[in-house]
């Protein structure tokens, strides 16, 4: 079967990490025609604007991409690209896998476990009123009016909505996320203690839902400053999380951190009808074009998509080819040396033909 698939290069280390996926994708022998669309400084420079419509077309047309890490330059409207991409297109669950390989420095071995965070809203929403604007002014006023509590007057307010909708349909996907991958447990995370309006209506609206699933799958609460405690801790207790926006990006870079760094954190934003893959870092711009950068988390999110699009089989073989690689350790990237100055380290295409050699046989 023929897949059309969106990519989007992105920019920084963008092209080059995704270059080097959609290589591996294709060598797997599954199918693709690859329709290019551009986002970022790239679109910029051909459209006038940093996500054209053109690209959000293809995507919702195609229903998958696989995209590269997009910087934001400043003043430029956007708060940021990536964000835009998941709020045009709706793409809700933010699911990042975590995973530790043999090969990869990390402080733990055997962690397996998966973060989805809602994507829509939260302190993300992007609304904001900055300080001293006559806006600003009227709505500490009218907050005031509300409630007794006071606001300083040379404060900037961001706004935090969580609404039933939202919780409700995020914790489904993580519920169903476990059914369908076979994980035994969900552990909502939260500050309903302290935000109780805001965190307390996502707590309660994961009780309900986890109600329905009582029996098939097991489900726990946890306050967010305890689960940063726990996640350094003891990782192996922990199988899906579920997490508002904020706490979700956090606790997404901090998992990151526990399975060896963002080289090789891969990523997927997932709406109703479409899903874009994209690794968990940024565009690295201090290495573009530099052929250095590690191509493991792009590859990887290509592997998701593998699976997405029910190629499960290709999926297991390229990520087979990609832990044989990182347990070698010989054609894997500086950040993946003992020693970042190893003259042994290779590039990142050669890193992926590593790859697509080890596919061969897998
Ligand atoms: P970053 O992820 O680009 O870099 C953070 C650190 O990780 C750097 O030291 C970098 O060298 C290293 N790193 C990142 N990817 C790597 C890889 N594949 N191999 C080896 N090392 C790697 O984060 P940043 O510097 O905070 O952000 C740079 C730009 O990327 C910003 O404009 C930011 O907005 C954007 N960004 C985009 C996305 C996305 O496209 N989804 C995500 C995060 C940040």
């Amino acid at each position: 079967m023929l897949h059309k698939i969106t990519l989007i290069p992105g920019d920084g280390i963008g092209p080059e990490v995704s270059e080097a996926a959609k290589r591996c994708v294709d060598a797997t022998g599954v199918k693709v025609d690859w329709e290019i669309a551009l986002a970022g400084s790239d679109a910029l420079i051909k459209y006038g604007n940093l996500l054209p419509a053109e690209t959000l077309d293809s995507v919702r047309r195609n229903k998958v991409a696989l995209k590269g890490p997009i910087i934001t330059p400043v003043g430029t409207g956007f708060r940021s690209v990536n964000v835009a991409i998941r709020h045009a297109l709706d793409l809700f669950a933010c699911v990042r896998p975590v995973k530790t390989y043999a090969g990869v420095r990390a402080p733990f071995k055997n962690i397996d476990l998966v973060i989805v965070r809602e994507n829509s809203e939260d302190l993300y929403a992007g609304i904001e009123f900055k300080v001293d604007e006559p806006g600003t002014k009227q709505l500490i006023e009218m907050i005031e009016k509300l409630q007794p509590k006071k606001i300083r007057p040379d404060s900037g307010i961001s706004i935090k909505p969580i609404s039933r909708f939202a919780s409700r349909r995020i914790v489904e996907f993580a519920f169903q996320y476990a059914l369908k991958n076979k994980r035994k447990k969900v552990t909502a995370v939260h500050k309903a203690n302290i935000m109780k309006f805001t965190d307390g209506l996502f707590l309660t609206t994961a009780k309900e839902v986890a109600a329905q699933y009582a029996g098939k799958v097991a489900f726990e609460d946890n306050i967010v400053d305890n689960m940063s405690m726990q996640l350094v801790k003891v990782p192996q207790n922990f199988d899906v999380l579920v997490l508002p926006n904020l706490y979700g990006d956090i606790m997404s870079d901090l998992a990151a951190g526990l399975i060896g760094g963002l080289g090789v954190a891969p990523g997927a934003n997932i709406g109703k009808d479409t899903a874009v893959f994209e690794a968990v870092h940024g565009s690295a711009p201090k290495y573009a074009g530099k052929n250095k950068v590690n191509p493991t988390a792009m590859i990887l999110s290509a592997v998701l998509m593998l699976k997405h699009i029910g190629e499960e089989k290709a999926a297991e073989r390229l990520e087979k080819a990609v832990s044989i690689v990182l347990a070698e350790g010989k054609s894997v990237t500086y950040d993946l040396k003992q020693d970042r100055n190893d003259p042994t380290a290779v590039g990142t295409s050669q890193m992926a033909d590593a790859i697509i050699e080890k596919l061969k046989n897998v």
